[in-house]
């Protein structure tokens, strides 16, 4: 049988933030969308093994091995030169997982937390990996499972995966096509697809937008996302997150975070098109 291994960034053991309750989180590596403030940017490309980095470690963490760049994390000091140095601004520090060996990572966690998040990246890049993962879960643990998606893929591409999936977040960038296109380089329909057929499963755990300045901070453009959620299900959990420079690269850098005032209003607008579950981020 094939064996079906996932490129991995990082895992977090533990947090608040990625689902309900207290969650694992598994970084995929690489991403469909090139959205202007992706606060980890260095997981969208994926390694090439061109080696140029393995030079600049200061810390010989970064080997050669049959054509493929190695990363001995027992030696990394974290210091970033690699991703500095990389043309593809993409990451040397990605390991290859099986879904058995990430499985055997986060067991030990098992007491500590109510389930296991995936998230990017983009976790629809990985879909065979990921379904096989959650088997994992499912068949050694009672946690529960839950993927954050940008939702490019459409319904199609998450049906194998519904069986072993208890949740879903999707980040709807925009509510109209043209801002959706200009922050991610991508059209908004295939999107909202998936939404619509994520919640018809009772598989939508929250729809999340992130509020940037001159994008998605302004009463017209969360009145577009409002009615188009709302028109689904005035039920949606509609988590709205404010935009922090920190992590971004490029222009983003230097805009300014949205105020509580601005949320404030923002989820006020939301809550008049009739949406009943409208949270924000601190
Ligand atoms: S972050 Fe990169 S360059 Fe720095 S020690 Fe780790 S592998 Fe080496
Ligand atoms: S991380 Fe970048 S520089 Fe290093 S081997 Fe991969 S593509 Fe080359």
């Amino acid at each position: 049988m094939e064996t079906t291994f996932g490129m991995i960034n990082h895992v977090l053991p533990r947090s608040f933030v990625d689902g309900p309750g207290n969650r694992a989180v598994v970084f995929v590596q690489g991403c469909n969308f090139h959205c202007l403030y992706c606060h980890n940017p260095f997981t969208i490309n994926f390694c090439s093994d061109c080696g140029i980095c393995v030079q600049a470690c200061p810390q010989g963490a970064l080997r050669m091995e049959n054509g493929r760049v190695t990363w001995d994390r027992n030696r990394c000091v974290e210091c970033d030169t690699c991703i500095k140095t990389c043309p593809s601004f993409s990451s040397p520090r990605v390991s290859r997982y099986t879904p058995q060996a990430l499985w055997a990572e986060l067991a030990p966690l098992q007491a500590f937390i109510s389930g296991v998040s995936i998230s990017g990246g983009e976790v629809s890049l990985q879909l065979p990996f990921i379904t096989a993962f959650f088997e994992q879960v499912k068949w050694h643990s009672r946690l529960t499972t839950l993927i954050e998606t940008n939702g490019y893929a459409g319904p199609q591409a998450y049906l194998p995966l519904l069986p072993v999936l208890d949740m879903a977040m999707v980040d709807l960038k925009a509510g109209d096509d043209q801002t959706h296109e200009r922050l991610t380089g991508k059209p908004l329909a295939p999107v909202l697809e998936t939404i619509q057929f994520l919640h018809a499963q009772g598989k939508l755990y929250a729809v999340q937008q992130v509020i940037a300045p001159g994008f998605t901070e302004d009463k017209d453009s969360m009145l577009q996302t409002a009615q188009l959620l709302a028109g689904i299900d005035p039920g949606i959990r509609l988590r709205l997150l404010r935009f922090r420079p920190h992590g971004t690269s490029g222009a983003a850098a230097e805009w300014p975070s949205p105020s509580d005032e601005s949320m404030e209003n923002l989820m006020d607008v939301a809550r008049a098109c009739g949406l009943t579950q409208v949270e924000r981020s601190l």
